[in-house]
C-alpha cells in the first residue's frame, strides 16, 4: 500500500511551535495578549488596508458583515450557489433570505447574470433594489472568491453602486490573491472583506478569521460586536447585544508565524500547479489578470465518480466540489436565477491534492493514477 496523500494539510514547520511555547510560557493564551494586535497589524500591512480585526472564524466574520451591512429580517441577499455553505448561512442568521446565482468560467459569482437579474427581475425604487417576485429589499451581495480566483470586482463594484448594494467579499479562500494591475487584494475592494484561518485554508491558526472594511470605523464596530459589545471594561456596560467572536493570543501567534510563510506557500502552490499542468492534466485555469494564491486545483473530467474512486484506492484523497447550495435541504425553496454553469461544473470537477507538503514524487504518482 502506498503512502496516503491528503488533499491539503497545514504546514507548521517554521516559527509556529516557538511562538506557541512563548505564548504558553507568558500565560497569555486567551483573548487578551499583545500578539493579537501584532497579528492584525501585520495582516493589515500585507493586505494594504488601514485596519483589520482578527476574530474566531470566517463564518463569524460573515455574520458580523451581515449585521454591519444592516441586513435584517425580511431583506434579501444575492449569493452564489457554488460555494461552501458558510458563505450563505449568515444571511439566515440575521433573518434574511438568499437569492442564488450561477457561476462564471472561474467558478466565481457570474456578475453578468447578477446584473441581468437586477435589470430584468427587480425594480429600483427610492434607492432600493426591490425583488419583483417577493417585493423585498435586496441589500447586499456575497462575492465569494472561489479557490483563489476572484469575482469580477470591477463590474460588481459598478453594479453595487448603481443599485445601492453592499458588497461582502468572502475572501476566505483567496488570501494573497490580487489584481496584477492595481495590486488590490481579494477582500479589500468591497464594503467588507472576510478571511479564514481554518485548518484547510492557505494559512491557518487552527481556527480563526479576520474582517476588514473599506470604512475603518466599520472594523472598529466589528471588533466591538465581536467583544460582547462591551463599552466599559470595569463596569461592564453594554449598549447592545454582542457576540464572543474574539480570536485568542494562542491562535494569533500561529497566525504570525503562518503569515511569515504565506508568500512561500503561494510559490509552492504555483509550482505544483505548473507540474500538474505540464503533465497535461485538464486543470481549470486561474484568471490571467490576477496573481492567484492557487489555493485549490480543479480537475475537469467526464468521469468524476470513477476518478475519485480510483484515487481513493491508491490512497490519494480527492473530493468533488460542494453540492450546490440551492439544492440543499435548508435552501431548496429559495429563489435561484438561471443556474446552469454551476451544475455543469459540479458534474465535472474533482479537487486533487494541492497541499504545501506535496513533493514531486507524490505529484508524479497522482498524475500516473489519473492518466
Ligand atoms: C472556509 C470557508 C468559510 C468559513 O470559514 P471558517 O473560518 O471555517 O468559519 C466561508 N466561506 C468559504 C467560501 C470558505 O471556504
Amino acid at each position: 500500500m502506498s503512502d496516503f496523500i491528503p488533499l491539503s494539510i497545514p504546514n507548521l514547520s517554521e516559527n509556529e511551535l516557538d511562538y506557541v511555547i512563548d505564548a504558553i510560557k507568558s500565560g497569555w493564551i486567551s483573548t487578551s495578549g499583545g500578539r493579537i494586535a501584532e497579528f492584525e497589524k501585520k495582516l493589515a500591512r500585507y493586505l494594504k488596508v488601514d485596519k483589520i480585526s482578527a476574530i474566531q472564524s470566517g463564518t463569524a466574520g460573515l455574520h458580523l458583515a451581515m449585521l454591519l451591512a444592516d441586513v435584517r429580517n425580511g431583506d434579501e441577499v444575492i449569493v452564489p450557489t457554488l460555494t461552501f455553505i458558510a458563505a450563505v448561512n449568515p444571511v439566515k442568521y440575521v433573518g434574511a433570505e438568499p437569492i442564488f446565482m450561477d457561476c462564471d468560467n472561474y467558478l466565481c459569482l457570474d456578475v453578468v447574470k447578477v446584473a441581468e437579474f437586477c435589470e430584468k427581475e427587480c425594480d429600483f425604487i427610492d434607492n432600493q433594489l426591490i425583488n419583483r417576485s417577493t417585493k423585498k429589499h435586496i441589500k447586499a451581495i456575497v462575492a465569494v472568491h472561489i479557490f483563489g480566483n476572484m469575482v469580477d470586482m470591477h463590474m460588481l463594484t459598478k453594479l453595487a453602486y448603481k443599485y445601492d448594494l453592499k458588497i461582502i467579499e468572502d475572501a476566505t479562500e483567496a488570501l494573497g490573491s490580487y489584481y496584477r494591475e492595481t495590486g488590490e487584494f481579494a477582500g479589500t475592494i468591497g464594503d467588507f472583506g472576510i478571511y479564514s484561518f481554518n485548518g484547510n485554508k492557505i494559512i491557518t491558526t487552527g481556527g480563526g478569521g479576520a474582517i476588514t472594511a473599506r470604512d475603518s470605523k466599520m472594523v472598529d464596530r466589528a471588533q466591538y460586536l465581536a467583544n460582547q459589545a462591551k463599552d466599559d471594561d470595569i463596569a461592564f456596560v453594554h449598549r447592545e447585544i454582542g457576540y464572543n467572536y474574539r480570536i485568542t493570543n494562542l491562535q494569533a501567534v500561529i497566525g504570525i508565524a503562518q503569515l511569515e510563510q504565506l508568500e512561500k506557500f503561494i510559490a509552492i502552490k504555483e509550482q505544483n500547479y505548473d507540474l500538474y499542468r505540464a503533465a497535461g492534466l485538464n486543470l481549470l485555469n486561474f484568471q490571467g489578470n490576477i496573481r492567484s494564491n492557487k489555493w485549490f486545483y480543479s480537475l475537469v473530467t467526464d468521469r468524476k465518480d470513477e476518478l475519485i474512486k480510483s484515487l481513493k484506492e491508491n490512497s490519494i484523497q480527492s473530493r468533488p466540489i460542494w453540492k450546490l447550495i440551492h439544492t440543499l435541504e435548508p435552501y431548496k425553496k429559495c429563489q435561484s436565477y438561471k443556474i446552469e454553469k454551476a451544475i455543469e461544473f459540479w458534474e465535472k470537477i474533482v479537487n486533487i491534492p494541492c497541499g504545501i507538503g506535496l513533493v514531486e514524487k507524490d505529484i508524479r504518482r497522482i498524475i500516473g493514477v489519473i492518466a
